[in-house]
């Protein structure tokens, strides 16, 4: 690592990447490649000698920019949104400057003790249940994905109910969730060896805004017990994937406790908007989980990753993934004076994640935090009025933060034709380049979903994107009379 060279090279490379930011909006949003379209542009094997920089710059011009769909493009509205900020990269930068790999706390103890307090700060933002801070018994981790911290608490989970009824038990094992949850509780169920059919998915419709029912989960906890099943794990959702549907967590949560239950809350989207008083109230009852997780690299102004997940009772995941190996012992590890996050995730070695999370929270601070989640909200309230306004579309599920789901209505007696047509919209939309959305699947209904939430999107964005989806429709709607 040559000082000189990394100044040289890093002045360059952060002109380049502030360029791209500049012309962002000159790219197809949606990369319009072929499948493979990279072998043909790269050659066969490494180069035997160093090439110049500009070289490699010039190629990430040419031939890695076409292969990108610009996440951070102002007219980007798929999926979720994935926060970049100024602060959220220096913050990546000096990570990525340090290199260290803080697995222990004596690896580098302000890795250590930095996330502690961040995720103290955050919690209180979030006006978390005290028990969740890092003074008692519990206390918050970076984990990279919300996959991870729902698999590293329902390992927690598992090994305390075993601790109980003997390990012979995992086949009674059973974890419920509704089917709006996000599969990654499915991969840390096979992960976790729970059996496929104690893996249980409960149906939320329309009636219930796609929360999850306590009467439905009651009836089925009851059934399984009757069977002899040991319910151990329910994961609630404050703001599904498909369509931000916020599961009722005290009714919920009470169901939990009383059969002696983990309760996880995934409110990986979602929990970023709780920061703000007005929509705390989507995740009251939160004092009722033992596991609290929101993905501060979704909307939160902090470059992926960066998955905040809390816990109230730490001990249960130090006993599940805890190793001692003489190789990593430190007088300070065996005098159980310190945290070590190595025992709180899958890996051992873990990056500086907590510096660009604290860079958001002191470059911005919590009140412009609050205006930029207003801001989006504000948008997205926008858009849900255009599409309210033309009678050829319908807004499908009510909208609660920054995303709207909707759908295009079929000339009358086409209703059969309905989800083809969406469908069609959507491909249509996405290959002009100009905009991005995704879809979903909700009661059998094909559906739009258009998130708002990338930095630097402006109300005209939101225009432009509605004119597209306008323009393709009557185009559409116009064959499909012929
Ligand atoms: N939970 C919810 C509600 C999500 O929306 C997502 C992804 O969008 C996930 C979990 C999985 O996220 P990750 O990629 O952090 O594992």
């Amino acid at each position: 690592m040559d000082a000189e060279q990394l100044r040289e090279y890093g002045h360059k490379m952060v002109d380049f990447i502030a360029d791209y930011y500049k012309t962002i909006e000159n790219y197809p949003v949606l990369s319009q490649v072929e499948p493979g379209y990279l072998r043909n542009l790269l050659p066969d094997s490494a180069p035997n000698q160093p090439d110049s920089f500009q070289h490699v710059l010039d190629d990430i011009q040419t031939k890695i920019l076409p292969g990108v769909t610009h996440w951070q493009s102002p007219n980007y509205f798929a999926y979720y949104p994935s926060n970049s900020s100024v602060a959220g990269f220096v913050g990546e930068m000096l990570s990525a400057g340090l290199n260290i790999v803080g697995f222990s706390w004596i690896t580098s103890p302000a890795a250590t003790e930095l996330e502690m307090i961040v995720l103290d700060w955050l919690g209180k933002m979030l006006k978390l249940p005290e028990d969740f801070l890092s003074a008692g018994q519990g206390g918050g981790v970076i984990q990279g994905t919300a996959s991870e911290a729902v698999l590293v608490v329902l390992l927690a989970a598992r090994d305390k109910i075993l601790r109980g009824v003997g390990k012979g038990a995992l086949e009674k094992l059973v974890v419920y969730a509704s089917d709006q949850t996000h599969s990654a509780l499915q991969k840390a169920c096979q992960i976790a060896g729970i059996y496929p059919e104690n893996f249980k998915v409960l149906k939320a419709n329309a009636s219930t805004n796609y929360g999850l029912s306590p009467e439905l989960l009651s009836e089925t906890i009851s059934k399984d017990l009757a069977h002899g099943l040991i319910p151990f794990f329910l994961c609630a959702n404050v703001g599904t994937t498909s369509s931000t549907a916020v599961d009722p967590l005290l009714a919920l949560g009470k169901i939990a406790k009383s059969n002696g239950m983990w309760f996880h809350v995934d409110a990986a989207y979602a929990g970023s908007a709780c920061v703000c008083p007005e929509f705390r109230h989507y995740i009251d009852g939160v004092e009722e989980a033992d596991s609290f997780n929101m993905n501060a690299h979704k909307w939160f102004l902090t470059n992926f990753d960066c998955s905040a997940l809390w816990i109230k009772d730490r001990s249960a995941l130090v006993q599940a993934l805890s190793t001692n190996p003489e190789f990593l012992k430190n007088k300070a590890s065996q005098a159980n004076l310190v945290v070590d996050y190595k025992d709180w995730q899958i890996p051992l070695g873990r990056r500086f994640r907590s510096l660009k999370l604290w860079m958001v929270l002191r470059l911005y601070g919590l009140e412009n935090l609050q205006c930029y989640i207003r801001n989006h909200i504000k948008l997205a309230k926008h858009f849900e009025n255009l599409v309210a306004e033309d009678p050829r579309f319908e807004v499908v599920t009510p909208r609660l933060f920054s995303l709207i789901c909707f759908r295009l209505l079929p000339p009358p007696n086409n209703e059969r034709y309905c989800n083809e047509l969406n469908h069609e919209l959507l491909d249509a939309v996405n290959s002009t380049g100009k905009v991005f959305i995704s879809h979903t699947v909700l009661s059998d209904k094909y559906i739009l979903r258009f998130a708002i939430g990338a930095p630097l999107t402006e109300e005209k964005h939101v225009n432009a994107a509605w004119e597209v989806l306008q323009d393709k429709a009557t185009a559409l709607l116009g064959e499909s009379l012929r």
